[in-house]
């Protein structure tokens, strides 16, 4: 009987080291997610705001704290239920699509991520997560 294909859930398992959450990477936020985690912190979008995001270009980030790390990470990140797409979406992005070298860069500073897949179930994977298919 021929093996299943390997799904997103075989290639990328997050190992919950939080690397991906220190340094400058730009975690975007939108309107409907600063709403959802103003409501999950029962604080009001502006306070989230003023207190926990940065402005990057014409954009919203989530700030950084003094030890380099998001303001939400606390040993795991503090609002996982609400994190934002680009934490959710990880490590299934369209860059990944535009050029499959992004995948192996990527995983240089993620343990969690596969190298040892050929690239064609990489961009399957990645395809199939983006295209909103829950299938693993
Ligand atoms: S770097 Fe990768 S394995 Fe570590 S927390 Fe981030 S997504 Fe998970
Ligand atoms: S929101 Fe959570 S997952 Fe995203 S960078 Fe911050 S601590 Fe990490």
């Amino acid at each position: 009987m021929p093996s299943k294909p390997l799904g997103p859930a075989d290639i990328f398992r997050c190992k919950k080291c939080g690397d991906c959450c220190k340094g400058y990477g730009g975690t975007y936020v939108g309107e409907k997610e600063i709403k959802a985690i103003a409501k999950f912190l029962k604080i009001e979008s502006r306070r989230l705001v003023d207190q926990y995001c940065r402005v990057s270009g014409s954009r919203l980030v989530l700030a950084q704290a003094e030890n380099q790390y998001c303001v939400f990470w606390d040993g795991t990140c503090a609002i996982h239920p609400v994190k934002p797409h680009m934490c959710k979406s990880w490590p299934f992005i369209p860059g990944v699509l535009i050029d499959i070298k992004n995948w192996q860069v990527m995983a240089g500073s993620c343990p969690g991520m596969r190298i040892d897949v050929p690239d064609e179930v990489i961009k399957d994977c990645v395809a199939r997560r983006l295209s909103g298919s829950q299938s693993e």
